[in-house]
């Protein structure tokens, strides 16, 4: 019998980066993957780091502690995370009130400045000026999601961590507390079970009755292969509120019962550049219950290459190929993250909606919650896991 002090399951940013701070504590961690060459979000995330973006003070705090951690990880875990400052250019469509999308950013940490057409244009020369009707930019950090995932991985195994390709069935539980887990592979028995599984955490949570407002959208993006076109700014639509709103729906579907209906999409053409050249143009969000829905990608690519041709034409016309996965969200402004109540021994570290910015500060500081000693945010985000509406 295999026995653990924590197994973590996922190997997308979320779990990578607890299993490796839980390790890096001296516990024992087993890191469970269903795939071997993971396609998950982390892989097709733009990678921006937004702690400009803090509104609340303890949003404002992980935000510095976030912003002083990316600086110093790469050369913590001895692999490239591709860590750097790069300027987001929120672009104005023509028809935009700059004054009403200008109010989005009131209780920004730091606020995006807006600038003309002429101005967005001389600092993204790839930018359509007939497209656009100027712009809001801030600086923010920038990461590649795969090689910073590989970067704690490889930490990790360093430091005795292992890693397993199974995929975790269900949880073993007795009298309510959560003991282990099944797996295409057998148990696994472990003090801790830490799901960060992304968008199919919700799976496995309603599989042990247990209801919380974990949900998921469908993304769909396309790729470049590396290209000479050069791309300077992190690319998207001034209207963040447009994800949000979808969002909010989430709550008045019916999640118990999944379809492949689609209740909401919305389409936010964006782009950015990697370091070997390749760019990532997104992206489609759809509100779709079921998570086996699997959403038309020449559809996606055709609305997608549409859209941007208008924002950045040259980038429009490159050879490019669709992709899909799950994303997670709790809806809440910050993710869900604490022993879930009346199941001991569960762990939930997911629902984040902008995580490169807050999961390296809030795995140390969870990985030292459950082993050194208490920590008031993680206390805070267990309370505020406490107060939701749960069933058994
Ligand atoms: C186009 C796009 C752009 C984005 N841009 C940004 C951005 O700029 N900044 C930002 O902060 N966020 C961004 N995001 C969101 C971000 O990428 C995701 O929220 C984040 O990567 C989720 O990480 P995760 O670890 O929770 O989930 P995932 O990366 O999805 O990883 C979950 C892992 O769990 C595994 N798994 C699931 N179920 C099981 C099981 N039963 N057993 C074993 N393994 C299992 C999956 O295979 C997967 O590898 C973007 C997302 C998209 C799609």
């Amino acid at each position: 019998m295999e026995n653990y002090d924590a197994i973590v399951v996922g190997a997308g940013i979320t779990g990578a980066a607890i299993a490796y701070e839980l390790q890096n504590q001296g516990q024992r961690v087993l890191l469970l993957e269903k795939h071997r060459q993971p396609v998950n979000a982390t892989t097709f995330s733009y990678g921006g780091i937004i702690y400009w973006a803090g509104t609340t003070p303890l949003q404002r705090q992980l935000c510095h502690e976030s912003r002083y951690r990316w600086t110093h990880l790469s050369q913590e875990l001895g692999g490239e995370t591709e860590y750097r400052e790069l300027e987001l250019l929120l672009y104005l469509r023509p028809e935009d009130d700059p004054r009403a999308l200008a109010q989005q950013f009131n209780h920004c940490l730091i606020r995006p400045q807006q600038v003309d057409r002429l101005t967005a244009i001389a600092i993204e020369p790839q930018l359509n000026p007939d497209g656009i009707g100027g712009a809001f930019v801030v600086p923010q950090g920038h990461v590649h999601g795969g090689k910073t995932v590989n970067a704690y991985l490889q930490a990790f195994l360093r430091l005795g961590g292992i890693v397993r390709i199974a995929e975790v069935e269900g949880l073993i539980t007795k009298r309510n507390r959560v003991q282990g887990v099944h797996s295409g592979e057998g148990n696994f028995f472990a003090h801790k079970v830490i799901l960060a599984s992304g968008g199919q955490s919700r799976t496995l949570l309603t599989s042990q009755g247990v209801n919380l407002p974990l949900y998921f959208t469908h993304a769909a993006l396309l790729q470049t292969a590396p290209t000479k076109e050069n791309l300077r700014c992190v690319i998207m639509p001034a209207d963040l509120q447009q994800r949000p709103n979808l969002e909010a729906l989430a709550p008045t579907l019916d999640w118990h019962h999944p379809n492949d209906h689609c209740v909401a999409t919305v389409l936010e053409p964006g782009a950015v550049q990697f370091f070997d050249g390749r760019l990532f143009i997104g992206q489609i969000s759809q509100l779709v219950t079921s998570p086996h829905y699997r959403p038309d990608l020449a559809w996606a690519q055709q609305q997608l290459q549409t859209a941007i041709a208008n924002i950045l034409p040259r980038i429009a016309r490159l050879p490019l190929t669709a992709h899909h996965c799950l994303v997670a969200f709790s809806g809440k402004p910050l993710p869900l993250v604490g022993e879930i109540p009346h199941l001991s021994g569960l762990v939930l570290f997911t629902g984040f909606t902008h995580p490169l910015v807050y999961v390296p500060p809030l795995a140390q500081k969870l990985a030292q919650h459950l082993t050194i000693g208490r920590e008031w945010v993680i206390d805070h985000l267990a309370a505020q896991l406490n107060s939701l509406q749960t069933e058994k």
